[in-house]
C-alpha cells in the first residue's frame, strides 16, 4: 500500500459515549502493527491529550498522547500565532485551559484579546454576560467548534459548543471564528502533525458536515462510517459525498491487514515542493 495516514474522528467511530464500537480496537491495533501514521481528531475541547489517551486505554485502545489532536490544540496554536503572549477569557473546560497555557496564552477575567468558547459543565449566565460585554468592547470571538449538540452516553443529546457560540453571536451581532472541524486550520494542522502530504491523507468520520466536509475541502480522501450519527440514506442530502462508506472501522480490517477501496491519490493535490520550485525559478 502506498504511504497512507489517517485522521480519525472518535465519537461515533471509536466509541459511543463510554461504549467501544465493536472492532474499532482491532482497526487501531492493525494500524499500530503496520506502523501506519494516524491521529484521533476530536471536536471536544473539554479533554486534554492525556485525558483522551486515558479514556481510550480504558477501552483497550493502547495509544499515546501523540495520537490525539483536539480542537482545543488547534485553537490555542492558532491564537498563539495570531497574537503571541495574548490573553483569553475562557468559557470551557480544563482541556482548553491546558492547551492555551501550553501555547503561552494567559487566561484573564477582564480586557482579553479573545473570548474563547468550548464545551463545559460550568457555564453560568454571569460568564455569558461578561463575555458579551468583552466582545462588545473589542475582544475577538473564537469558537473551538460549532457543533450544535453532542450525543450523551444514555442516548440523549446535550447542547454543544455551537449553541453557546450562537448565544454570544446573537447578543453581540459578532460572528465567531471557529478552529474546529471542518476548519481547514484544524484539518491541515492534524495532517502536518503526521508529516503527511495531502494525497497521503485519509479522513475517517461519522459526520458529514464536519469530518467529511473538512476532508473534502482539504483534498483528502474520505471514509464515512455508519456506526455514528449518519445513515446511508442521509448522504444524498449533501452536495459532497465521501469516497467510501462502511458500516464501521471493522469493515476495513481483513486478516490482520487494512484494506481500503478508495480512488487513487491525486499527487497534484500536494503543495509545491519549495526546493523544486526554487530550482525552477532560479535566475
Ligand atoms: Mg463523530
Amino acid at each position: 500500500m502506498e504511504k497512507t495516514g489517517f485522521l480519525i474522528d472518535m465519537d461515533g467511530v471509536i466509541y459511543r459515549g463510554n461504549q467501544l464500537i465493536s472492532g474499532a480496537d482491532v482497526f487501531v491495533q492493525t494500524l499500530l502493527k503496520h506502523n501506519l501514521p494516524f491521529v484521533f481528531l476530536t471536536n471536544n475541547s473539554q479533554r486534554s491529550r492525556l485525558d483522551v489517551t486515558t479514556k481510550l486505554r480504558r477501552m483497550g485502545i493502547d495509544v499515546e498522547e501523540k495520537h490525539v489532536f483536539t480542537c482545543a490544540m488547534s485553537t490555542a496554536r492558532f491564537l498563539a500565532k495570531q497574537k503571541p503572549n495574548g490573553t483569553a477569557y475562557v468559557i470551557g473546560g480544563s482541556g482548553l485551559l491546558n492547551a492555551l497555557h501550553k501555547n503561552g496564552i494567559a487566561v484573564v477575567d477582564s480586557q482579553p484579546d479573545f473570548v474563547v468558547v468550548g464545551e463545559g459543565r460550568t457555564i453560568t449566565l454571569e460568564m455569558l454576560e461578561a463575555a458579551v460585554q468583552m466582545i462588545l468592547d473589542g475582544a475577538k470571538l473564537i469558537a473551538t467548534n460549532l457543533d450544535p449538540n453532542c450525543p450523551t452516553s444514555d442516548g440523549g443529546t446535550r447542547p454543544g459548543c455551537g449553541a453557546t457560540v450562537s448565544y454570544l453571536e446573537t447578543a453581540t451581532g459578532v460572528s465567531a471564528f471557529s478552529l474546529g472541524k471542518p476548519s481547514p486550520l484544524m484539518m491541515r494542522a492534524a495532517r502536518k502533525e503526521l508529516g503527511l502530504s495531502t494525497s497521503q491523507t485519509v479522513m475517517i468520520g461519522d459526520t458529514m458536515s464536519t469530518d467529511i466536509l473538512g476532508g473534502v475541502e482539504m483534498g483528502y480522501r474520505t471514509i464515512l462510517v455508519l456506526s455514528g450519527g449518519t445513515k446511508e440514506e442521509d448522504i444524498k442530502r449533501f452536495a459532497y459525498a465521501p469516497d467510501c462508506v462502511v458500516e464501521s472501522l471493522h469493515a476495513l480490517c481483513h486478516n490482520g491487514d487494512i484494506r481500503l477501496s478508495l480512488p487513487a491519490p491525486d499527487p497534484t493535490d500536494d503543495s509545491v515542493n519549495l526546493n523544486e520550485w526554487r530550482m525552477m525559478h532560479a535566475t
